[in-house]
């Protein structure tokens, strides 16, 4: 082989494993389930618009459990919605993940005395990435999400898995 050749194959030709890049590929194709509980989901519907985009980061938003392989939990648990977003979750096919968005949805928030409230959502579903704030803006849910992408690419090159479960 000639060097000239040698270069543009260096250029031109990359080598990973199928694992690597399937988690490149999913975490750059992240598709939320539609649905949110209280404020925290304006910050989230606001995230989604043409202001901050989340397109440009391959994040769509999908009507279906069946379609969905992120759970955004954005607001307030109440103990009876618990059971209807635990069978959301179990409607959405693996590998999946969860995102806790804000201070209800990660230990309750300002109802954490109320006999109603569920104290953080990690009670009924993994969760995999928490994002603080009451509501968190948009800057931070993107940071989440980038997080998350991060964590999936590193369990997919690693083979680990990174659990706060
Ligand atoms: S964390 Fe704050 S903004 Fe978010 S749902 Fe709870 S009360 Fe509303």
């Amino acid at each position: 082989m000639r060097p000239e050749e040698h270069e543009e194959l260096k250029r031109n030709v990359l080598v990973t494993s199928l694992e690597q890049l399937k988690g490149w590929a999913r975490s750059h194709s992240m598709w939320p389930l539609t649905f949110g509980l209280a404020c925290c989901a304006i910050e989230m519907m606001g995230t989604g618009g043409a202001h901050y985009d989340l397109d440009r980061f391959g994040v769509f938003f999908r009507p279906s459990p069946r379609q969905a392989d992120v759970m955004i939990v954005a607001g307030t648990v109440t103990k009876k919605m618990a059971p209807l977003l635990r069978r959301l979750y179990e409607q959405m096919p693996e590998p999946k993940w969860v995102i806790a968005m804000g201070s209800c949805a990660t230990a309750g928030g300002p109802y954490v005395r109320s006999y109603s409230v569920v104290k953080g959502v990690d009670q009924i579903v993994p969760v995999d990435v928490y994002i603080p704030g009451c509501p968190p803006n948009p800057a931070a849910l993107i940071y989440g999400i980038n997080k998350l992408q991060e964590k999936i690419r590193y369990e997919a090159k690693t083979g680990k898995q990174v659990t706060n479960r």
